[in-house]
């Protein structure tokens, strides 16, 4: 029997695949330093645990409103009041299996055939994906190294056609570390405004900045981008709870309730008891934020200062996120015992076979001409990882 068409354009999550196959590299013996990791490396903080731990004790495990108590929704709001001066309402807010979820209900409630969608690369790994699975068309728009990754107002505006249905911003960035200011996104803002395009707002790693930048919510910046803003936002990253499962969509009444509708025909609300960690989450102690960010801090330094003195290689120092994202192009054409290594994958294959260090392809991002590592991992493997990283570097000829 023949699979549906839709399986057919999309792929498994590379991300995902690379951790997935370290992991079990690692499981059967051998010595690999993962650099593929999309989550930190730090427990949930007990305070969280805690408030699961009483919500199963007090038998809070039924069926709830498809997207989410009124408890947390109010939490979530005023989060984004304190945090991105945003004020919603409740009929605003969605809460679904995590921000991937949220962003797939949005694809589901907005995209169809015919429509195209605005993706800047280098771009995370599930948005394409989730526009061919609604039988809408990725547009991928190059963005600029020297430029900081960033999409302009004219990179845009030249991208929009009658078909633009809507942009996907994500910053801080995964993968590139680096991110918007408010000049960048009050530009892009209008261009939006003017077409009348939705704006899907990424904000996962709003919390996890360096340098002193400051996230800025483009629906913050006035009513008229709000109106078209769907803002994305979750736990994973900020209070380490990846496995948990919880993440948001707050924006227009009518796309909320469109994505609430989607969601209560298929995985209902999320799970009980991780509502009640995500109330402690957001209201309770947030000291934890930046024990881990300081740490993120070290990390970051570090791996930059070491990929930057290899031959061949160029890192941008990331401003938001966990990961270094370095251009490794110039390596491109050379060979090891024989075997060429012509872009990104060979690169990632190669690392992993003869270095035993697994790290993401830039070509799953859109970008080629680079690699991604993730620096939430301790200290002590991304010495190692890059002692041998720099050994099989140097190994090319
Ligand atoms: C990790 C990540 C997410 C998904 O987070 P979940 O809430 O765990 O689903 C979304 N967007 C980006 C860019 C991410 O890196």
């Amino acid at each position: 029997m023949a699979l549906a068409n839709r399986v057919m354009g999309i792929k498994p999550s590379p991300t995902l695949a690379v951790d997935a196959r370290a992991k079990a590299m690692k499981a059967s013996g051998i010595d690999v330093v993962g650099f593929g990791a999309g989550e930190p490396d730090f427990d949930t903080p007990d305070n969280i645990k805690e408030a699961a731990i009483k919500a199963i004790r007090d038998g809070y495990t039924k069926y709830l409103p498809v997207p989410g108590t009124d408890e947390l929704k109010d939490a979530i709001i005023a989060k984004h009041k304190a945090d991105n001066g945003i004020t919603y309402d409740r009929a605003e807010i969605i809460v679904s299996t995590g921000a991937k979820h949220s962003l797939y209900n949005i694809a589901q409630a907005l995209y169809g055939a015919g429509d195209e969608v605005i993706i800047p690369a280098p771009y995370w790994v599930s948005y394409p994906d989730q526009v061919l699975l609604n039988d809408a068309t990725p547009v991928i728009v190059q963005t600029r190294e020297e430029n900081n990754f960033v999409l302009t107002a004219d990179d845009l505006e030249k991208a929009v056609t009658p078909k633009t249905k809507a942009f996907i911003l994500n910053s801080p960035s995964n993968p590139t570390g680096l991110g918007y200011d408010r000049s960048a996104l009050e530009a892009i803002a209008k261009v939006a405004v003017k077409h009348g395009i939705y704006v899907i707002s990424d904000e996962i790693y709003e919390k996890i900045v360096y340098d002193g930048f400051r996230h800025v919510s483009i629906a913050s910046l006035g009513d008229d981008i709000k109106a078209l803003t769907l803002t994305v936002n979750g736990l994973s990253k900020s209070h380490a709870m990846t496995g948990w499962r919880l993440g948001w969509a707050a924006g227009p009444k009518d796309v909320i309730g469109a994505m609430s509708k989607i969601q209560s025909q298929s995985t209902s609300n999320t799970c009980s008891i991780t509502m009640k960690a995500a109330v402690e989450a957001l209201k309770g102690p947030q000291e934890f934020i930046g024990v881990m960010v300081a740490e993120f801090d070290k990390r970051r330094k570090y791996i930059v200062e070491r990929l930057n003195a290899m031959p061949g290689v160029t890192c941008p120092m990331p401003v938001g996120a966990f990961y270094a994202f370095p251009r490794v192009k110039d390596l491109y054409g050379k060979s090891f015992n024989g075997k060429p290594i012509n872009n990104s994958s060979d690169l990632a294959a190669y690392l992993l076979e003869e270095a035993k260090v697994a790290v993401v392809s830039g070509d799953a991002f859109g970008a080629d001409d680079y690699i991604r590592l993730s620096y939430a991992t301790s200290m002590a493997n991304i010495e190692k990882g890059l002692d041998r990283i720099a050994a099989a570097f140097g190994a090319l000829s």
